[in-house]
Parts: structure tokens; C-alpha cells; sequence
């Protein structure tokens, strides 16, 4: 008997507690339909960032991230060419081994790779979970990052074309100036009066 009316009293509380939550908004979101924003520095699929003019790859082939990584998740194959600069031949990613600790980013200095809020991206074939240089590129299209590199990369450029301009320009502008002051009486007396 005294076991019944415990029960009962429990059920009791647990209808109370039900009724106290009945007006109240739904804790959980409605997932696919709704979806939680997740925070700027969330670890989600790792992607390879473009720049932001032109959409070409900011990733120079340095290897550094590869040799950061480590669970041997990327794979990349950049030799150096004739000029000696490294050429991006491949860029793979293997999220079955990633296990999102963001050392790759890190190690990057040409902001070319960076972790994101994006996480949809579960599927049954493992195969689906290597992607290419093209794939990393394309989901990370419409990340937004602050583009460290672009400061460095402007300041190298300016100075030749600059120059190279200038010599050709200043020389037939000096000449065409000179020729209307020459009439020599009228310099010689201001400039010996100025003094
Ligand atoms: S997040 Fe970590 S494990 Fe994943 S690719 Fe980058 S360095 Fe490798
Ligand atoms: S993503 Fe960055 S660190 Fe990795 S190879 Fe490209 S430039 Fe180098």
C-alpha cells in the first residue's frame, strides 16, 4: 500500500514538472529544417580559402601544414619548377583521419586553410571522405577570413612597376619643360635678384 502511494505521488511531481514546461519555448531546434549558428571559431570541415579578387588558390604549396598535421591527414605533392617556386599538383584531405585540432591552420602563413562552422557533411562510403584540391576549394569559397598574406604580397610588386614607369615618362617631360625658359634674359636677372 505505502508503495502505491508513493508511486502516486511521484507521478504528481513528474506531471507537475511536465505542466510547468508546457508554455514554455522548445529547448531543441528542428533539425534539418532549423539549424544552431555555430561559433566563429567552431572546429568543423576544414577548407582551403581563395583570394578574394580573383577566386585563385591562396595555398603557395609550402608543405608546412602537411608536415603540421598529426594524423598524416593531408596529403600534398608541390614541386619546385624552374623558377624554383613550388607547384601545386595535389591538395587531399582525408576527414577520416582529421581529427579537427586545427595545428594545420596554425601552421599556415598565407591564410590558405582554415577550420569552419560547417559540419554536414556525414556519409555512408568512407571514400566520400577524401576530398580533392577542388572540393577543399569549393566549400570554402563563401568562407569569410582576414587575409594576412595580402598585406605582404602587395608591398613586393608596387616598387618595379613604379620605377619602371617613371624612367620612361620623366625624360621627355624634362625636355619639353626647359624649352620655353630658355630665353636666357629673362632667368638670369630673377634668379640673381632672388639671390
Ligand atoms: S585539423 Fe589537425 S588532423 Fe585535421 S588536417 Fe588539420 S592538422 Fe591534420
Ligand atoms: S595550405 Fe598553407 S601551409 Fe598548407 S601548403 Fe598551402 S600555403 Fe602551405
Amino acid at each position: 500500500m505505502l508503495d502505491y502511494i508513493k508511486g502516486f505521488i511521484e507521478l504528481i511531481k513528474g506531471l507537475g514538472i511536465t505542466g510547468k514546461h508546457l508554455g514554455m519555448h522548445a529547448v531543441t531546434l528542428q533539425y534539418p529544417e532549423e539549424k544552431d549558428v555555430m561559433p566563429e571559431r567552431s572546429r568543423g570541415v576544414v577548407v582551403l580559402l581563395s583570394d578574394k579578387e580573383d577566386g585563385s588558390l591562396n595555398c603557395t604549396g609550402c608543405l608546412l601544414c602537411m608536415k603540421a598535421c598529426p594524423t598524416a591527414a593531408i596529403i600534398i605533392d608541390a614541386p619546385r619548377g624552374e623558377d624554383k617556386k613550388r607547384v601545386l599538383k595535389k591538395f587531399e584531405l582525408d576527414f577520416t583521419l582529421c581529427c579537427y585540432c586545427g595545428l594545420c591552420e596554425e601552421a599556415c602563413n598565407f591564410s590558405a586553410l582554415k577550420l569552419t562552422g560547417k559540419y554536414e557533411y556525414s556519409t555512408g562510403d568512407k571514400d566520400d571522405l577524401l576530398w580533392d584540391v577542388n572540393k577543399l576549394q569549393d566549400v570554402g569559397r563563401d568562407v569569410d577570413y582576414e587575409d594576412k598574406r595580402r598585406k605582404k604580397v602587395a608591398k613586393k610588386p608596387a616598387k618595379p612597376v613604379v620605377d619602371a614607369n617613371a624612367k620612361v615618362e620623366d625624360k621627355p617631360a624634362k625636355a619639353v619643360e626647359i624649352k620655353p625658359t630658355e630665353s636666357a634674359d629673362d632667368t638670369k636677372p630673377k634668379t640673381e635678384g632672388e639671390a
